[in-house]
C-alpha cells in the first residue's frame, strides 16, 4: 500500500560497501512500513586545505615542533601576525633552530614559505636569519620564501621607542622584548608605518621615510629627550638590506589566492596565544596583534579565503614570559623544578619563563576564542617526575569559585583553585602509541579533554618531530 512506502536518501562513506546497501535498500520497519533507499548520495572526501596551528595560553606552547611535523601535509605555510618578539624552537634532522620570523616550514624542501602583511619585519633581522639557514644548509629562495610587500617595516627608532618607553614605565613596565613592536604597530594604525614593498621604490621609500622620520623624531626628541634619528643613516640601512630582501618580497594575496586555486593545502602559523591577542588576551600585557585563528585569513594578504581546521595548541603546564597576571603562578624551589625540566627559557630573548600547573580556566578560554577544532597537547614526558599532577580548575575571586576566565581588571585579584590527579613517574617519551601509555598518563589527557571540550588529538612526548603520538578521539 502506497500509504506505507516512504522513500530515504542514504548517505555512506566513500569506502562503505555500496552492495551491501543495495541489496538492503527496501526495509520492512518493525511498525509495517516499506523504506525504500531511492539514491545513494556518497560522502565527499574530506580534504582539508586550509588549518591554523595556534596557540591556546601564553605562547611558547610548542606550535613551532607542530608546524614542523604538519607542514609534511601542506604546501604553504604563512605566517600572518607579529615580529621578531617572539621564537619559534624547531629540532630536526638539520638542528635546533630559532626561528623568530621565518615560518617552521621552510625546513620542507616542497613547502613555500610566507610572511603575511599582518606581519612586521626587522630587515636586518630577517636577513641575520636568513643567513643563518643557509649556513646550515637550508635553501631559501624566491620559490619557497615570500615576504608580503604590505608588512611594515620596523626601524631602529621602534626599537629605541620600545626601549625608551620600558624605561619610563620603570616598575610599571609591560616586559616588552624591546624589538621595537608595539611602536611598529602603534604607528601602522596611525598610518605612518612604511610598507617593506616601498623598499622597490627607492626615491618614493625616501620621501615616505623622510616624513615619517620628521614626525617620529619629534618623539623621540621632544618626549624622550633623546638623540633624533638620521635620514642618511637610515636610508643606507634600509637599502643595505632591503636589496637583500627584495627577491622575496610579493604580492602574498595573489600568491595565496593562487595556489588555493590549484587545491594547494595552506597551514597558518601563529606567534604568541590567545591571551596574548591585542583584542581578547590579558591587555595590556598582550601582544600588539592578534595571534587567533580568525585573523589568520586577514594578516596572510587573502582575507578571502577561509580557515577550516584549527589546531590550539595547549602544554601539559603552563608558562608565562613577561609581566602581567598569570593565576597559577609557581614560586621558588617547585617552580625552579618544573622550569629545569621543560627548559623554560625564552627561544628570542633567553629570559626564564614563568611557570606553574595548567590552566583550565584560562586554556578553556583560549579554546573558545581560537575556535579550536582539535588540541595538540604538549610537553607531556616533562610532567613524569611528579608523583602528583596539579592542575589549578577554577579561580577565587572576591571568595566566589568561579571556572570561567574572567575580565581582565579582575584578574589581579584571583587566586588559584588546584587540584592533583595522580602521576606516572615513568619516562613516555618513548611511547608511540595511545595505548601504550601508562593509565595515569591516559587518565590526565581524558580528564583535560572533558574538562576543556575538545579533542586532544596530539599528544607530545618530546621536542623531536617523531616524539608524538597521533590519536584519533
Ligand atoms: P612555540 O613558540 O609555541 O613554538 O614554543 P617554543 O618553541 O618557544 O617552546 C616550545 C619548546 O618546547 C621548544 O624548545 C620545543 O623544542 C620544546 N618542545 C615542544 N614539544 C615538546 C615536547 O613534547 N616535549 C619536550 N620535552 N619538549 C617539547
Amino acid at each position: 500500500m502506497s500509504a506505507n512506502l516512504f522513500y530515504g536518501i542514504r548517505i555512506v562513506e566513500p569506502d562503505d560497501d555500496y552492495n551491501d546497501i543495495i541489496r538492503n535498500s527496501a526495509m520492512l520497519t518493525e511498525s509495517g512500513y516499506i523504506i525504500v533507499i531511492s539514491e545513494i548520495v556518497i560522502k565527499a572526501e574530506e580534504k582539508m586545505t586550509t588549518c591554523a596551528i595556534v596557540g591556546v595560553n601564553w605562547g611558547d606552547e610548542g606550535k613551532g615542533r607542530m608546524v614542523d611535523l604538519i607542514a609534511m601535509d601542506f604546501d604553504v605555510v604563512v605566517r600572518y601576525q607579529g615580529g621578531n618578539n617572539a621564537g619559534h624552537t624547531v629540532v630536526n634532522e638539520y638542528g635546533k633552530f630559532a626561528l623568530n620570523l621565518i615560518p617552521s616550514g621552510i625546513f620542507r624542501k616542497e613547502v613555500v614559505n610566507v610572511l603575511g602583511c599582518g606581519t612586521v619585519i626587522n630587515p636586518e633581522h630577517l636577513w641575520g636569519e636568513i643567513e643563518k639557514l643557509h649556513q646550515a644548509g637550508i635553501s631559501i629562495e624566491p620559490e619557497n620564501f615570500k615576504i608580503s610587500d604590505r608588512a611594515a617595516i620596523v626601524f631602529p627608532f621602534h626599537i629605541a621607542q620600545d626601549s625608551l618607553e620600558e624605561a619610563r614605565l620603570a616598575d610599571r613596565k609591560y616586559g616588552s622584548t624591546k624589538r621595537g613592536i608595539a611602536p611598529v604597530y602603534s604607528d601602522k594604525y596611525q598610518k605612518k608605518a612604511i610598507h617593506i614593498g616601498e623598499l622597490a621604490y627607492p626615491e618614493e621609500y625616501k620621501n615616505h621615510l623622510e616624513s615619517v622620520l620628521e614626525w617620529k623624531n619629534l618623539t623621540i626628541e621632544k618626549v624622550y629627550g633623546s638623540k633624533p634619528f638620521e635620514l642618511d643613516e637610515l636610508m643606507d640601512w634600509s637599502m643595505k638590506f632591503g636589496e637583500k630582501l627584495l627577491p622575496y618580497i610579493a604580492d602574498s594575496g595573489e600568491f595565496l589566492r593562487g595556489a588555493y586555486a590549484q587545491g594547494k593545502n595552506i597551514l597558518y602559523e601563529a606567534q604568541l596565544g590567545a591571551l596574548r591577542d591585542i583584542d581578547y588576551g590579558i591587555y595590556p600585557y598582550t601582544s600588539s596583534s592578534n595571534p587567533l585563528a580568525a585573523y589568520a585569513p586577514l594578516g596572510s594578504g587573502a582575507p578571502d579565503i577561509p580557515v577550516n581546521r584549527v589546531i590550539g595548541v595547549v602544554k601539559a603546564y603552563s608558562s608565562c614570559v613577561g609581566e602581567g597576571p598569570f593565576i597559577a603562578e609557581w614560586f621558588g624551589e617547585e617552580a625552579d623544578k618544573l622550569r629545569e625540566a621543560g627548559g623554560e627559557y625564552g627561544a628570542a630573548t633567553g629570559r626564564p619563563r614563568r611557570v606553574g600547573p595548567l590552566d583550565l580556566p584560562a586554556t578553556r578560554y583560549g579554546v573558545k576564542v581560537q575556535g579550536a577544532t582539535e588540541i595538540a597537547f604538549t610537553k607531556m614526558d616533562v610532567l613524569s617526575y611528579m608523583e602528583e599532577i596539579p592542575v589549578c580548575t577554577a579561580y577565587s575571586i572576591a571568595g566566589k569559585e568561579t571556572r570561567d576566565f574572567p575580565f581582565h581588571t579582575l584578574l589581579p585579584q584571583a587566586k588559584p583553585v588546584f587540584k592533583t590527579v595522580p602521576g606516572w613517574k615513568t619516562d613516555i617519551s618513548m611511547i608511540r602509541r595511545y595505548e601504550d601509555l601508562p593509565q595515569e598518563a591516559r587518565s590526565y589527557i581524558e580528564y583535560v579533554e572533558g574538562e576543556i571540550n575538545c579533542p586532544l588529538s596530539y599528544i607530545s612526548v618530546g621536542p623531536g618531530r617523531d616524539e608524538i603520538i597521533l590519536r584519533k578521539a
